[in-house]
């Protein structure tokens, strides 16, 4: 069956009366589109969290800065629609940008400087960005449960925190990143890449696994953890590297020393995209996949 497609915000509140009447859990993914099997995974993750799934499906523009691809974005809601009933989605919440801002909003969100650090630091206001839309879109939707991806690990950790810290009703999983053969991590944005740029687009991937040795193997240091991924991504020389960092999973900061799972995270410039990717990495050798893995774990103290 084919899934409700909504495209305003009254419509989508009804449809989430109605399953809330008939006591049908609601799972959620947000997403800007352009779905690929990491989408999808999220999707299954969310089937078998909840009784029904609702993907939101919107190109955000609070979370692009200027001159960053909020015009190009690819933006395919059919092809969308089609990949997302084979998947038995319930509902797409598929607002245009004036259902979302009627007007400019005044409110912002901020996360204590958690939205500087990584990513932050190259793209000011994208997490404020981020925070505003999913606090909107959990407002909108009031899922019982919404699926986030590994692959953008410091989105993860804010998003938590959002929930965390303004107690809302809302139990969040991060899902496990999902990749090409090559390693490479999927991503809308791979599409940017051209022959050449695609071939050398796993050395991040590679340098993370560099990292993840250097920590399984007795490596304490931070500092060394990156010249260690630093290094493979130096090789490749059409990579603009932006950040090569080894985290605290919460704090996203370095650690002092390393004695528990820390983040090990890559940004790089590659011909006209921009890439990210990450994994976390344990001392003992058994990496989580995830953030919630982690919690499972008993990872947070
Ligand atoms: P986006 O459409 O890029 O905003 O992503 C929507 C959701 O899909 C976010 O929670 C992402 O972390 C997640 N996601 C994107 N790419 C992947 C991937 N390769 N594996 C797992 N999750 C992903």
């Amino acid at each position: 069956m084919s899934p409700r497609v909504v495209r305003t915000v009254a419509g989508a509140r009804r449809l989430r009366r109605e399953a809330r009447e008939a006591g049908r859990r609601v799972a959620f993914v947000p997403t800007m589109g352009a779905l690929h099997e990491g989408h999808l995974a999220l999707v299954r993750r969310a089937r078998a969290l909840g009784d029904e799934v609702w993907v939101s499906i919107f190109v955000n523009p609070t979370q692009f800065g200027p001159g960053e691809d909020y015009d190009r974005y690819p933006r395919d809601l059919e092809g969308d629609t089609r990949l997302l009933e084979r998947e038995g989605v319930a509902t797409v919440f598929a607002p245009a940008e004036r259902e979302m801002y009627p007007e400019p909003p005044a409110v912002t969100v901020g996360f204590g400087g958690l939205e500087d650090v990584l990513c932050g630091a190259s793209r000011p206001g994208h997490f404020a960005g981020v925070g505003l839309v999913v606090l909107k879109l959990f407002h909108i939707v009031e899922p019982d449960v919404a699926v986030f991806g590994q692959k953008d690990a410091q989105q993860a950790v804010l998003i938590r925190r959002l929930v965390a810290d303004l107690d809302l009703p809302v139990r969040i999983e991060v899902a496990p990143t999902v990749r090409e053969g090559d390693g490479l991590a999927m991503s809308s944005r791979n599409r940017y890449l051209g022959p050449e740029e695609r071939a050398a687009a796993p050395a991040l991937y590679r340098a993370l696994q560099a990292g993840r040795r250097a920590v399984a193997s007795g490596e304490t240091g931070p500092a060394a953890v990156e010249a260690a991924m630093r290094a493979v991504l130096a090789a490749e020389p059409r990579l603009g590297v932006e950040y090569a960092a080894c985290v605290d999973p919460r704090s996203l900061q370095p650690p002092a020393g390393i004695a528990g799972p820390v983040l090990l995270a890559v940004a790089a410039r590659l011909g006209g995209a921009r890439l990210i990717d990450n994994v976390l990495a344990s001392p003992d050798g058994v990496h989580p996949e995830t953030l919630s893995d982690l919690d499972r774990a008993g990872g947070f103290r």
